[in-house]
């Protein structure tokens, strides 16, 4: 399912294509055994994971969650991650009429590489907003995070990414949870990365859940399901849980940002685990 209708607000899967990752990074603790009965990993143990960004339309703002890797990527990013040098993102927002113009914010669950490389391009060895007249909505703690990175986490926050953004004062912060637009929340978990936001967007009783890397896919239900890259393991078990336990209670709709199988999907329980089923 490719679009999506949430009471006043029209929803567009906007993909910035696959990109390659180890296979066991994204399932932590989990061994080898147990995920290779998900995906089937390439001589080198990478996976492509998808990038499903979403736009959101009210008929009169349009607002990007997520971004995707973005196309700023030198050959050797290219290899490592399996990316061409097609601009994905573009390629498809074209095919729904919209320009990087039209676009009035931007927000994402955190600013790792995959999700706000898209942010900036590069042109003529000089880097800008994408968007040009876009709001771009950071938690400040995130952004704490990104600017002055450990030796940990420094690999996937790419001040190219974020920075120009910031210098065209281009950048509303948030603290904390907040209410971004009429219809469209912000939660800070924290877990994943110091500032992760899960984002929720609500219109006429229904509701989509956009957890993040909480949930980058739905094996990502399964509760000691957890990435290598999570900050926080257990918090990011326990965050996810919290949230999950709400998505099926209020019969939400969950948004799959990472997932190669499954776009949008229902939530149920199943003995002790979560799972999902794609939206039809
Ligand atoms: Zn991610």
């Amino acid at each position: 399912m490719k679009h999506l209708e949430i009471g006043k607000f029209d929803i567009q899967v906007v993909s910035d294509g696959n990109f390659l990752l180890d296979g066991g990074t994204m399932f932590g603790m989990l061994p080898r055994a147990i995920w290779s009965k998900f995906i089937t990993v390439d001589q080198n143990n990478m996976f492509p994971w998808a990038t499903h960004c979403l736009l959101v339309s009210d008929g009169k703002k349009k607002i990007l969650i997520e971004t995707g890797v973005g196309s700023k990527l030198n050959e050797k990013k290219r290899q490592i991650y399996g990316r061409s040098s097609e601009n994905k993102f573009q390629k498809n927002l074209k095919l729904l009429g919209v320009s990087f113009d039209e676009i009035d914010y931007v927000v994402t669950t955190h600013l790792h590489m995959d999700h706000c490389g898209g942010f900036t391009d590069e042109e003529n060895e000089k880097l800008k907003p994408r968007f040009p007249k876009a709001k771009y909505l950071i938690q400040k703690k995130e952004w704490n995070a990104a600017t002055h990175p450990n030796r940990l986490t420094r690999g996937t926050y790419w001040v190219e990414n974020f920075l120009p953004v910031f210098k065209a004062g281009q950048v509303e912060w948030l603290e904390g949870d907040a209410e971004i637009f009429p219809g469209i929340k912000v939660f800070l978990t924290g877990a994943h990365s110091e500032g992760h936001q899960v984002i929720q967007i609500s219109s006429q009783g229904k509701t989509l859940f956009c957890p993040g890397d909480l949930i980058p896919s739905h094996w990502h239900l399964r509760q000691t399901c957890v990435c290598a890259y999570d900050l926080s393991p257990v918090g990011v078990m326990q965050e996810k849980t919290r949230w999950l336990e709400r998505v099926m209670k209020e019969n939400w709709i969950l948004h799959s940002y990472h997932d190669v199988e499954m776009v949008f999907g229902r939530v149920s329980l199943e003995r002790e685990d979560f799972v999902a089923k794609p939206l039809e």
